[in-house]
């Protein structure tokens, strides 16, 4: 192999070097980053990117229903939700998407087979069984799903029964992500979200009866009254339930964007940061020697999972659901606020409900922003792409997919990455660059060196760390 990778053990995370980068940056779920997309919207330059892809032809489809609804609201969340305890509003919502479903549908290629499909929110299992049965044949009957189709959908353990995982299962689902957050009772109570550990471990015995194959938990760091101690007896509680994957996140405090998230500097819940630090080096220490594997950027897998299998044989892909196995395929977003992408576009919905439902209405796609982008975008995408997934950037294999030197193309900021190179984040040689052991937990600050697009402002990302 031209870049080795460091196959020792692991070293201990080292705390001083994420401390002095945990800087305001993307998280490159897309390049550019969805700050960049904007109203001005191109649409002829749209349309050829949406013809561009249709001739791809033989490339695998990958499609995200978002389904807004969610009977409270958890304190922090950064998600587009609608808060509703209405019961007529997610049928409402379907008719829409279907109408979605039928624009969208008659300008792709559906001959491609469909190698992932993800029900995000929100709540999906706000629906009940009969709306998720809808929404499977919706699926089912417009899209030519691929016999190996990773199907995977959110599930929230508090609104969760046993008709809903069968009517999942029924419609293809074979994958649950969990959201857990923290099991601690008064970290429970200071976020709004109240939920006893037996209906985590009633979830996870439904889906897996139920033939699921890969059940992720999502946790969050930083939240209030979380300390090292709390949150140390959370990662031990989760993994009694021997989870497939785990994601990490870590708590983005943005109330100018969240204002709801006021309330935690109001009562002065919030961890310090030093504490959070603490909170993620343990986390990270326990799932390793737990024998999980650190895919980067707040994932972690079992070495059999699918994503650790990718990640060993360079297929990891980045995608706004995080990573993913379904490189090459182009994404098709349906519902509010969600994103669709392509190798020439991005193109994202209608935050507002009534905005979404209203282009609808008059027989539009219901897109509020998007970005064409151009070839020097396209070129930067594959390298940070390569940087986050990867973990290496391998000269002669970019440049051949690139049709450009990328010795040359990007001289300057390969240049520039002396400072990381010192601190030991990665390393350079005559074949590419390595990003090192050291450096993946900061893996966004070097990818960030190949952002023509990133301008400091602490407001517009959330921290590293
Ligand atoms: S965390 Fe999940 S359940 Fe809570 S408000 Fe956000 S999307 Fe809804």
């Amino acid at each position: 192999m031209i870049l080795p990778q460091e196959t020792a053990a692991r070293p201990p995370l080292d705390l001083d070097l994420i401390r002095k980068y945990s800087i305001p940056a993307p998280r490159y779920t897309s390049y550019p980053p969805a700050t960049r997309f904007t109203t001005e919207i191109d649409e002829l330059g749209l349309e050829r990117a949406a013809l561009a892809d249709n001739a791809r032809g033989a490339g695998p489809l990958s499609l995200y229903f978002h389904l807004p609804f969610c009977h409270s609201a958890c304190w922090y969340c950064g998600c587009h939700t609608v808060i509703s305890r209405r019961e007529d509003i997610a049928g409402r919502y379907l008719d829409d998407l279907e109408r979605e479903v039928a624009l969208a549908a008659a300008r792709m290629n559906l001959g491609r087979p469909v190698a992932q499909v993800h029900l995000g929110g929100g709540t999906p299992t706000f629906l009940t069984a009969d709306e998720l049965i809808r929404l499977g044949a919706l699926i089912n009957q417009t899209f030519l799903l691929d016999p190996d189709c990773e199907f995977g959908v959110e599930i929230d353990p508090r609104h969760l029964t046993l008709a809903q995982v069968a009517a999942l299962a029924a419609s293809g689902a074979n994958r649950a992500s969990l959201g857990i957050q923290d099991t601690d009772p008064a970290v429970q109570l200071a976020i709004h979200r109240w939920q006893p550990a037996e209906l985590n471990r009633q979830a996870f015995g439904w889906l897996r009866e139920a033939g699921f194959r890969s059940i992720n938990v999502d946790l969050i760091y930083g939240l209030p009254l979380q300390t090292v101690e709390s949150f140390g007896r959370t990662i031990d509680e989760v993994l009694s339930l021997q989870p497939d994957r785990l994601s990490l996140f870590s708590y983005a405090h943005v109330p100018w964007l969240k204002p709801r998230q006021i309330i935690f500097e109001r009562r002065d819940q919030l961890p310090p940061a030093e504490a959070k630090l603490g909170m993620f080096a343990l986390a990270h220490a326990k799932l390793t020697a737990a024998g999980y594997i650190d895919i980067g950027m707040d994932h972690f897998a079992r070495p059999g999972d699918e994503l650790a299998v990718a990640q060993r044989e360079r297929t990891l892909h980045r995608s706004f659901q995080g990573y993913s196995t379904a490189a090459g395929a182009s994404l098709y977003g349906f519902g509010v606020s969600s994103i669709s992408s392509t190798a020439g576009s991005y193109r994202q919905n209608f935050k507002d409900l009534a905005q979404w439902r209203a282009a609808l209405a008059a027989g539009r796609l219901p897109t509020e922003r998007a970005l064409v982008l151009t070839a020097d975008d396209q070129r930067r995408r594959s390298v940070i792409m390569a940087l986050m997934c990867q973990r290496q950037l391998n000269y002669a294999e970019l440049s051949a997919e690139l049709g450009r030197d990328v010795t040359v193309e990007f001289a300057a900021e390969i240049a520039g990455l002396a400072d990381l190179e010192a601190d030991g984040l990665l390393v350079r040689s005559p074949a590419g660059i390595r990003v090192t052991p050291r450096g993946v937990p900061v893996l966004r600050v070097v990818a960030m060196r190949f952002d023509a697009t990133f301008v400091s402002a602490p407001r517009r990302h959330a921290q590293v760390i």
